[in-house]
């Protein structure tokens, strides 16, 4: 075992606080990374806090990794000491059940093992990235393209990888119309995926503070939700609705933006149950659905695609004294856009 400096939660209320985690000793398939750049993403805050579920504290989260390989065990193949390398939200899963075999390790049979508050496969609990270091089995490591810029890389590994696959599931594409609701981590990387990809997007965002942003990165049009007018002008317009509000929304009301066959997809997770009409379904024989991430492959898929096309995320870097403050930031929807851990801040173990 090896002890790493970590940002800790040990509980829902209480601030995250600097101590360590254990990371083991490099396995043979294993490639032990030292974490650069971590990013903070809304489910750090929601798990934490206890939203979805009893929390096995203390814990340290983040599943925004990017780092450099350090070792590597004797029969890993892909990744080499010295190459920059991104975990995501998986650390492990089965790789023998359907799901898994069809490149969905993210829908495992047998539940993947996520990159904090997961129970591991030798029985201890996992820890995520808020951290200097981690030891990840080589095929839940993901190649970071050399044209990506390193610190704006880490918030791809799920802002990036949870957009990219509904957009592409629901084949957007040009000629497409799509809305993306709220802009922050997940929505900023939704609007600049769905306008690469030769989609028309509109952001819905609660109010227009952030229009000027939303067209910079590639959106066509800005609309307030907290403008009725917006639900009437924009009726019947949309093939898909990608939802990344970390909050209770009114699917009802964007329902009826959608045109023929049109699907509403959530990948934002609401604080208490949703409810449909069903006749606001009926209508236009429109689907309601949700998105988990994204497999490994379609990961490298998305990262190789940002290179390719030069999507970054708009990042604001932080030191590690800085979290607690970001976490507010984040809970109050003042994050520009995603807020990345500089660690060689952590304090050392
Ligand atoms: P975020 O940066 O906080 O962005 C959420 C955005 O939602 C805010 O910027 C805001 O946008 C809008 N919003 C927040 N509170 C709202 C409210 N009460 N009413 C209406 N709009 C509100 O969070 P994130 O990191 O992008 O994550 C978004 C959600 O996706 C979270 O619930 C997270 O847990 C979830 N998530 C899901 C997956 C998955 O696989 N499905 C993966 C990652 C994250 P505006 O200011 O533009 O209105
Ligand atoms: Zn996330
Ligand atoms: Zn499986």
């Amino acid at each position: 075992m090896t002890l790493v400096s970590a940002y800790v939660a040990e509980s829902a209320e209480a601030p995250l606080a600097p101590g360590t985690v254990e990371r083991r000793e490099p396995g043979e398939y294993d490639v032990q990374i030292e974490i650069h750049w971590a990013g903070i993403c809304h489910s750090d805050i929601h798990t934490v806090r206890g939203e979805w579920g009893p929390v096995p504290y203390p814990l340290t989260v983040g599943h925004e990794i990017a780092g450099v390989v350090t070792a590597v065990g004797e029969k890993v193949t892909r990744h080499q000491v010295g190459d920059r390398v991104g975990v995501g939200c998986m650390v492990n899963s089965c790789r023998e059940c359907e799901a898994c075999r069809a490149g969905f390790e993210q829908h495992c049979e047998k539940g993947m093992v996520a990159t904090y508050a997961s129970p591991d496969q030798d029985g201890s609990v996992t820890q995520g990235g808020y951290a200097s270091g981690i030891v990840v089995t080589e095929d839940f490591v993901l190649s970071i393209p050399d044209s990506l810029p390193f610190e704006e890389t880490a918030p791809l590994l799920c802002a990036g990888i949870t957009t990219y696959s509904p957009l592409k599931h629901w084949d957007v594409g040009p000629g497409k119309k799509v809305a993306v609701v709220g802009m922050g981590g997940l929505g900023h990387m939704a609007v600049k995926i769905a306008h690469a990809m030769g989609a028309e997007v509109t952001v819905l965002s609660q109010t227009l503070s952030k229009k000027e942003d939303g067209l910079r990165f590639g959106a066509a049009d800005y609309r307030a939700t907290s403008d009725p007018a917006t639900f009437e002008d924009l009726q019947g317009q949309f093939d898909l609705i990608l939802n990344t509000v970390s909050a209770s929304v009114d699917l009802n009301a964007f329902l009826q933006m959608l045109r023929f066959d049109g699907a509403l997809v959530t990948v934002g997770v609401a604080d208490q149950p949703l409810s449909i009409e069903t006749m606001a379904l009926f209508a236009n024989r429109r689907k309601v659905a949700g998105s988990l991430i994204g497999g490994i492959a379609e990961t490298q898929e998305m990262l190789d695609f940002c290179a390719q096309h030069g999507i970054t995320p708009e990042v604001e870097i932080i030191d590690a004294s800085q979290i607690n403050e970001a976490w507010e930031k984040v809970l109050s929807s003042k994050v520009r856009y995603r807020y990345v851990i500089d660690t060689s801040t952590l304090p050392a173990v």
